[in-house]
C-alpha cells in the first residue's frame, strides 16, 4: 500500500509522537505537513489544503474540536476529512468526537502496523 504522494497535515503537540507518525507516512509515500498547534493546523489546511487531517485534541492555545470546527466552517477546508488523534477512546469521548462531526478517529498511541491501513480507509472514504 502507497500513500500515492497524499497530503496528509499532521497535527499533534508532542514531538515523540509526531515524529512516528510523519516518520511511517513518509516511509508510506505520503507527503506531510505538520501543525504543533490548532491554530496553526487552521491556516496550514487553508494555505496548503490537504487530503486528509490527522487532529490531535489536547493541544496548547483552541484545541482539536476547536481547530476542526473551524475548518469545517471555511469553505475553502469544509471538505478535507478530519480524523480526531487521541489517547481518549473512552466511549464517552468517541461519541463526543461523533458528535462533533469527526470522519473518524485514531486512537493513540498509533499502532505501527494499523495506522497506514486507518489512514489509507480514511482517505479512501473521504467526507463521512
Ligand atoms: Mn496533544
Amino acid at each position: 500500500m502507497s500513500g500515492d504522494g497524499k497530503l496528509v497535515l499532521l497535527v499533534e503537540d508532542n514531538e515523540k509522537n509526531m515524529k512516528l507518525a510523519r516518520d511511517i507516512l513518509r516511509f508510506k509515500g505520503y507527503r506531510v505537513t505538520e501543525a504543533t498547534t490548532g491554530e496553526d493546523a487552521v491556516a496550514s489546511a487553508a494555505t496548503e489544503p490537504p487530503d486528509l487531517v490527522l487532529m490531535d485534541i489536547q493541544l496548547p492555545g483552541i484545541d482539536g474540536i476547536e481547530a476542526f470546527r473551524r475548518i469545517r466552517s471555511d469553505p475553502k477546508t469544509a471538505k478535507i476529512p478530519v480524523v480526531a488523534l487521541t489517547a481518549s477512546v473512552m466511549a464517552g469521548d468517541r461519541e463526543r468526537f461523533d458528535k462533533a462531526g469527526f470522519d473518524g478517529f485514531i486512537a493513540k498511541p498509533i499502532d505501527v502496523k494499523q495506522f497506514p491501513d486507518q489512514v489509507a480507509s480514511y482517505l479512501t472514504k473521504g467526507r463521512a
